[in-house]
């Protein structure tokens, strides 16, 4: 484990041409301190998770330092917002401030966000509050939990600075961990500027840095280029069946927020389901549902063919309509091995589908709890399923249609040849126990506009393992009060 001096460095993407970004120091915030630290994380960077309560850690993520090794800038890409491109995005309130290099060989870019302005923050403040900072911290540890891909947030800082939305706000920052920062809109930027060589610059470093391997399978240079749209089209498709088999709807999946690793990316309105509603919108300020959960999968071929599309000074078209085409099959396939797992269902049979169907109209028409059903009946072993199910009082208004569906269950495992125990056993480490529900995180978002950081502390530990029991936390897993499943959250933060 390292100090924060210690550090390796290989700032790969300040080598870029300047087209690629802007050089920039973060601006200081005032009074700050530490709000939380994830170990967890500081053992990915192989940093000491003591150097987190050092001053010199707190000044430097609120721009009150600087660390040689660091090159902060900001990247310009554009994007896709809501359908509609719009030219003039960039990492407005964040900067990449360096990238570090573990002793195994992996790369990790260091993101501040809210880290003040930068020439692409058009009108905003270039700062985040408190609680956008939380709710991102939380769901970023939440989602590895559950392993599904995604950011990492290592830190939250506060301070006293005001930062003004509906109300007056704590200037905080939070330190984003990933792979890579690149997203589908820096492509969109170098191609609808005409910057052609810088796209295929661009796609070289990306397939160099993460996907060096396409370097000696596909000498041919078309080919490459080619590939590497497959293998972005296919961890998309991953991480939208995982999304779907969780319950987590991002919120704003425009293209500046779809990361090319296929990484669950820029948490902001985002909400993991309560009842089971397939038109589920978290977005406050997604008046037309554009997505809405059950859209999500279709939004990301869309997001795919605006980034394909970019692609075509590299790229044959009628090689990237074949790609796209793959996107729809493969996504089946990640999500049917899901949900056949959430079943605990090993075989793959032909009738299944009428299970699922017939699951999904009885969850939606209860409004029952996804996350507490799948759970619930992760403990019933198959001779119990039939026996009244007093598991299931809390969770279904009307439990006839709900008894029909276990018998046809019962009946469907009958056809699997793993015994009971050790299915429940592996149903259990496919339905989580934990999901971070909006209240929840609305609960340590106001203990700690109050100063108390506990519950972020807590919904981390728990979150972070969701498919093991914490008895101590049993209130975690509890089903939402009324007025938390009705808590609005919009884009504003
Ligand atoms: P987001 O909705 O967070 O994905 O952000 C969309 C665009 O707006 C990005 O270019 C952000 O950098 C920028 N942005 C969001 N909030 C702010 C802010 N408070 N100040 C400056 N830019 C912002
Ligand atoms: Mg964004």
């Amino acid at each position: 484990m390292r100090t924060l001096t210690e550090l390796k460095f290989n700032n790969t993407y300040s080598e870029l041409p300047s087209v690629f970004g802007t050089q920039i120091n973060p601006q200081p915030l005032a009074d700050p301190f530490l709000v939380s630290i994830n170990p967890g994380i500081c053992d990915l960077l192989e940093l000491d998770v003591s150097e987190a309560s050092t001053d010199f850690f707190v000044d430097l993520f609120t721009g009150n330092d600087e660390l040689p090794g660091f090159c902060p800038i900001a990247m310009k890409y554009t994007g896709h917002q809501f359908g509609q491109y719009n030219p003039d995005l960039g990492d407005g309130r964040g900067l990449l401030m360096g990238e570090v290099l573990t002793s195994q060989g992996n790369k990790w870019d260091v993101h501040l966000k809210g880290s003040g302005t930068t020439p692409y923050s058009r009108q905003g403040d270039g700062r985040a509050v408190l609680r956008s900072s939380i709710r991102e911290y939380l769901a970023s540890a939440a989602m590895h939990g559950l392993g599904i891909r995604t950011t990492h947030a290592l830190a939250i800082l506060s301070s006293a600075t005001p930062v003004y939305r509906e109300q007056v706000e704590r200037g905080s920052t939070l330190i984003r961990i990933a792979e890579s920062h690149l997203r589908f809109g820096h492509f969109e930027y170098l191609f609808y500027t005409s910057q052609h060589a810088e796209l295929k610059l661009l796609a070289d470093y990306l397939i160099k840095h993460h996907f060096p391997d396409l370097l000696k399978q596909e000498e041919n240079v078309p080919n490459r280029y080619a590939a590497l749209f497959h293998r972005i089209i296919s961890l998309t498709a991953e991480m939208i069946a995982d999304w779907q088999s969780v319950g987590f709807a991002h919120g704003v999946m425009n293209t500046d927020n779809m990361s090319v690793l296929g990484l669950t990316f820029d948490y902001g309105p985002y909400g993991f389901l309560d009842d089971y509603n397939p038109g589920f919108i978290c977005n406050h300020s997604d008046y037309s549902g554009r997505y809405a959960f059950n859209q999500q999968p279709s939004i990301a071929l869309w997001n795919l063919s605006a980034l394909g599309y970019a692609f075509s000074p590299l790229i044959d078209k009628a090689l990237i309509d074949e790609a796209l085409n793959t996107y729809q099959p493969q996504l089946q396939q990640y999500y049917s091995q899901k949900m056949r797992s959430k079943l605990g269902l090993a075989e793959k049979l032909e009738q299944d589908s009428a299970l699922y169907s017939e699951m999904f109209s009885l969850l939606a028409s209860q409004a029952v709890d996804y996350t507490l059903f799948f759970r619930t009946l992760s403990t019933i072993p198959k001779d119990a399923l039939t026996d009244s199910t007093p598991q299931f009082e809390e969770l279904f208004t009307c439990t006839a249609a709900l008894s029909q569906w276990l018998q046809h269950y019962a009946e469907r495992l009958e056809l699997e040849s793993a015994d009971d125990q050790t299915r429940l056993k592996q149903m259990q480490a496919a339905n989580p126990k934990y999901i971070l529900r909006n209240y929840l995180a609305q609960q340590a978002i106001e203990l700690a506009d109050k100063g108390d950081f506990s519950m972020v502390d807590q919904l981390l530990l728990v979150l972070g393992s969701p498919y093991s029991e914490h008895p101590e936390y049993e209130n975690y897993a509890a089903l939402p009060p009324q007025w938390g499943k009705e808590l609005e959250v919009s884009c504003s933060s």
